[in-house]
C-alpha cells in the first residue's frame, strides 16, 4: 500500500516535518510569505491530507481528488466551504479553545486601548506634544461600564470573565441562551437592540457565516451610544466597514478597536487606517508565541488522528467520519 501524502501550506519548524513524516510522505512550502495559489494547486494534486488555513473553494478541492482531510490552523472556518469539503467526503478540522484566552486578551487591550487613548497619546508624546494632564482630552473609564457582548461562545465568555474582574455590567445577545453563565456570573441577555443601545463597549464574538456576514450596519450603529465603543476581534465582514466608517466620521460613535478587516491585509487609503479614535491591528488575535504553537500542535494531531484511522480531535463536519465508515 502507498503512504499518504501531506502537504503542509505554510513555513513550519523541521520538527514538525518530522512528526508528520512518521505517519506520511510530508512535503511543506518553505518560502518567507503565505503558499501562493498557484503552488498550492500543484502540491495538493496528489495528497490525502493539507495543513493549513487558505480560502479552501470548491475549485481548489477538485485540484486534489485524493484529498480526506483539511486541517485548519485556526477556530474560525469561514475561509473553507464547508458544504463543499462535506459533498466531496473531504473532513475539515479546526482548532478551537487553544486560543480562546489569548483572543480574549486581544479584545481587552483594543477596549482599553481605544477608551483610554493610549494609542493617540502614544503618538502625541513621541511627537514631543506632552499634553498637561489638565488640558490633555480626557478618556473613558472601562470599570463599570457596560459590555454588550454578541456572540457569548468561547471567546466572548472569556471577555465577559476579564469584564467581571473590571466590575463591568455584561449584557450579551446570542442565537442560543446560555442560562448556566446567567445563573452563575450574573450575565443578563437581552435583545440586539437592548444590547447596542445600553452598552459602553459592543464587542463582537460571533463566527462569520450567511447570518453574521455585515450583521453590523447602518442600523445597528444608530441606537448605539456617541460614547460607545466597537471591537471587532471576530471577522471583518461582520461589521459593514462602510457603516462603521460614516458613524465614526460623524461622532455618531466614540471609537472603533480592530483586529479585522473587510479585506485583508487591510488597504493603506482605508480612512479608518487615519482615525485618532480607532486603534487598529494587523489579525493578531491569536499571535502569541504559546498559542499559535498550541494552534499548530491541535492541527497536527488532527492530520497524525485521521492518517492513523483515528477520531480526529476537533472535526467541523464529523458527518463525513460516518460516511467514511460505510
Ligand atoms: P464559538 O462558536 O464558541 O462562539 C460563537 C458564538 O456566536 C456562539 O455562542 C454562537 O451561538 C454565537 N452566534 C452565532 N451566530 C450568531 C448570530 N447570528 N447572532 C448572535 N450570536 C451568534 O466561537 P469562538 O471560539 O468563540 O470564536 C468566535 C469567532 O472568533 C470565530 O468564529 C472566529 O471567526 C473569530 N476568531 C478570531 C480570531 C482573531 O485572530 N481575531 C481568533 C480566533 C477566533
Amino acid at each position: 500500500m502507498s503512504r499518504s501524502k501531506i502537504y503542509v501550506a505554510r513555513t513550519v519548524h523541521p520538527s514538525v516535518l518530522a512528526r508528520l513524516g512518521a505517519v506520511a510522505e510530508t512535503r511543506a512550502w518553505e518560502g518567507p510569505d503565505r503558499c501562493p495559489v498557484e503552488v498550492l494547486e500543484k502540491e495538493i494534486a496528489d495528497v490525502d491530507a493539507v495543513l493549513g488555513t487558505y480560502r479552501w473553494t470548491a475549485s481548489m478541492m477538485d485540484k486534489a481528488p485524493r484529498l480526506r482531510l483539511i486541517a485548519l490552523t485556526s477556530v474560525g472556518f469561514d475561509m473553507a466551504d464547508i458544504d463543499a469539503a462535506t459533498q466531496r467526503n473531504i473532513l475539515v478540522t479546526n482548532t478551537p479553545d487553544v486560543l480562546t484566552e489569548t483572543v480574549a486578551d486581544l479584545t481587552f487591550a483594543l477596549m482599553l486601548a481605544v477608551s483610554r487613548r493610549i494609542c493617540e497619546m502614544d503618538r502625541w508624546l513621541r511627537a514631543g506634544q506632552w499634553k498637561d494632564a489638565a488640558v490633555s482630552p480626557m478618556a473613558w473609564d472601562i470599570h463599570h461600564a457596560t459590555l454588550g457582548i454578541i456572540g457569548l461562545g468561547r471567546i466572548g465568555s472569556a471577555v465577559a470573565r476579564r469584564a467581571l474582574a473590571f466590575q463591568m455590567k455584561v449584557l450579551y445577545y446570542d442565537t442560543t441562551r446560555k442560562t448556566n453563565l446567567e445563573k452563575q456570573h450574573g450575565y443578563q441577555y437581552v435583545d440586539r437592540e437592548t444590547l447596542l443601545r445600553e452598552s459602553d463597549v459592543v464587542t463582537l464574538h460571533v463566527p462569520l457565516s450567511p447570518g453574521t456576514k455585515g450583521m453590523m450596519g447602518t442600523a445597528q450603529l444608530a441606537p448605539m451610544k456617541r460614547t460607545a465603543f466597537l471591537i471587532n476581534t471576530s471577522r471583518g465582514p461582520v461589521v459593514d466597514e462602510r457603516a462603521l466608517i460614516s458613524a465614526l466620521q460623524e461622532g455618531r460613535i466614540a471609537g472603533a478597536g480592530l483586529d479585522v478587516f473587510e479585506k485583508e491585509p487591510v488597504d493603506l487609503a482605508n480612512p479608518l487606517l487615519k482615525m485618532e479614535n480607532v486603534v487598529v491591528v494587523p489579525h493578531v488575535g491569536s499571535a502569541t508565541e504559546v498559542t499559535r504553537t498550541a494552534m499548530l500542535d491541535l492541527a497536527i494531531n488532527n492530520v497524525l488522528a485521521v492518517l492513523q484511522g483515528k477520531p480526529p480531535l476537533t472535526p467541523v463536519n464529523p458527518e463525513v467520519l460516518a460516511r467514511w465508515k460505510k
